[in-house]
Formats: C-alpha cells, structure tokens, sequence
C-alpha cells in the first residue's frame, strides 16, 4: 500500500450563511481519501463507523480504489456525529454539537494490506489515537504527516508533543500555530514547532494560502481567489489529502516536488468548499482539477526584469 490514512469517517450538519444540511457524509478521513484518491491508486483507510452509516457511501469510497479493510463498523452503535455552524464571514465557525460515538472508544485495526504503508496521513484524531497508528504498523512509513487542532493542544498538551516528536510534516493552521509556539510571527512559530520533532512544517492561512517550511527552504503558495465559498467545512483535510495523495502517486519529497503537491492538494481545497461536505468532490475530475491547477501557476506566475543601480 502506498497511502495510509487515518482520521474520521462521519455525519455532519452545517449552517453556512448560504444555507443549512440535514446529517450529510463527511469526516476528515473521508475528506482525506476522496482527495487522495485522484491521485494515490493503491491507499487504505482506517476509521470506525456506527451500523447507522450508509454502505453506499463505503462502497463508493472502495469505487474510488480506497481499501477499507481497515474501516470498522461497530454493530448496535452510532456513528460520530460534528454540527457547525459558520459566521458570516465564513472564516470563524461555532461547533455545536460533537457526539464521539464510536471514535470515543476508537481503537485502530491495521489490516495487513496496510501494514507496509509508504506514506501515512494523520488526520485530525487523539494524538494518543494517532500514535497507537504508528506504533501498530509493521515499519516504519517513509513519511509520516499528521493534522491536530487547538482542541489536543488544550488539553492533550502531552500527548501531542510525543505524538509530534515521530512525526516528518506537520499540517495546521495559522492560529494553532501560534498557539502551540507561543510566537506570533509565523517564521518564530515555525522554528520552534519544527524543533518538537517534523522537519517540515504547513502553515494553512485559510483564504491566504499556505506556507511550507522544508530544511531552509521557505514557499508559498496562494489560494485561489474565488467567488463564492459555499461550505469550507473539510478544505483543510481536503488539502492535506491531496498534498498526500500526490506525494504517494510521484515518491519524491523534494521542497521542489512538495511545492507541487502543495498546489494540488490547494487546487482540491478549492473545489471542495463550493458545494456542501464532500458533494463536490465526488462531482469532479481529473480535467477540472488540471484546468485549476493551471490557475494557481497562472495567478503568481510573473516575469519582471531586473534594474541595476547606477
Ligand atoms: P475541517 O473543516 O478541515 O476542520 O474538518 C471538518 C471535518 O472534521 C468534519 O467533517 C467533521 O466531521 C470532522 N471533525 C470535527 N471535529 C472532529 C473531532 N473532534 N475529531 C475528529 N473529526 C472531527
């Protein structure tokens, strides 16, 4: 197996400004593969579901070529269930409701088929939980990149750092980052959250785009300016997956070729907030996603000669 993701598999309900959802699939695993899945042809997932979750949304995950061998389903139990709610600018939300369910007693299965995992994404779970991921494959993956949030940096301080020390690239955002560095300056931030333990470090800037920090290399890619942003709900695990999924499909962790999966899991972030959950991404193909691509080189892409003083 090239790709090991982790993370949840879910029911959501999201307000938006735009409008409202009934319970509808989502969870970061399942962002995380649906993204992964253009690019990454052998990956597996791991997760637990309640018997209330739909088969059809599994089977379409294994269509997409996700091996979900590793996908619990817990008879007599509910799946984990997340409401939101985002302000109007669409950069802040309140969470609602977090019923656990069955991730409050997750215990992650390794099938054999994802035993020798090449690249492994941590999506945003217990740190403990993400750990015991590691710990429980049979070597150790050439690259481990792992989510969290500023909940595990609350009150599982701890564990996230032992968590962090095995890890080679940590994704979050702009905000968690300072939290967990106690800088401000992001470059400050940077340099103390690389010194916990991932060589390489993403800083996500929601509309602003995101930085990557790779041995003394610093890039930095934009978002894509867009019209409308429907839902966000999930972009963050959507650009993660896709980061991923094409690190796994090319076998290059190069600043050069990160900086390219970078741009394809922004490329995939793009599409997957203008629809609500994962409807857009189960709507696009391997075209669109290139025509965006296209895009992103397109909007800072600029020649300029140089002028030498006299
Ligand atoms: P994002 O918008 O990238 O932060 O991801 C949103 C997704 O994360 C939703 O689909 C939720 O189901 C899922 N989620 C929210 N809270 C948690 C949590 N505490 N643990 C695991 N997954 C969560």
């Amino acid at each position: 197996m090239k790709l090991v993701s982790v993370g949840s598999v879910a029911f959501d309900a999201i307000e938006t400004p735009f409008g409202k959802t009934d319970k509808i699939v989502g969870g970061a695993g399942t962002f995380i593969a649906l993204a992964s899945s253009f690019f990454a042809k052998e990956q597996g997932l791991i997760s637990v579901v309640g018997e209330d979750f739909p088969t059809e949304t599994l089977d379409y995950l294994k269509s997409r070529g996700v091996n979900i061998d590793g996908v619990q389903i817990k008879q007599g139990e509910k799946t984990f269930f997340w409401s939101g709610k985002y302000h109007n600018d669409m950069n802040s939300r309140d969470t609602l409701v977090t019923e656990l369910n069955v991730l409050g007693t997750f215990d992650p299965i390794l099938p054999s088929s994802c035993q020798e995992a090449d690249y492994l994404m941590l999506g945003n779970l217990s740190p403990q939980v993400q750990l015991t991921v590691i710990e429980r494959l049979a070597k150790r993956p050439k690259l481990i990149a792992m989510d969290t949030m500023n909940f595990w940096m609350d009150i599982a301080l701890d564990d996230l750092k032992k968590t962090m020390a095995e890890i080679d690239v940590l994704i979050i955002n702009d905000e968690e980052a300072r939290q967990l560095s106690k800088e401000y300056s992001l470059v400050r931030a940077a340099k103390v959250i690389r010194a916990m333990g991932p060589k390489i470090l993403i800083i996500k800037k929601g509309e602003h785009g995101a930085l990557l920090f790779h041995g003394e290399n610093v890039f930095f890619a934009p978002a894509l300016p867009l019209e409308e942003v429907f839902d966000p709900t999930g972009a963050g695990d959507t650009f993660a997956g896709g980061f991923m999924g094409y690190l796994a499909a090319t076998n290059d962790d190069s600043f050069e070729n990160m900086k390219r999966a970078i741009i394809a899991g922004s490329a995939l972030a793009s599409f997957c907030v203008e629809k609500f959950g994962t409807q857009r991404l189960t709507e696009i193909t391997m075209d669109d996603i290139n025509a965006r691509i296209q895009q992103f080189v397109a909007l800072s892409n600029f020649e300029m000669n140089l002028h030498g003083t006299h």
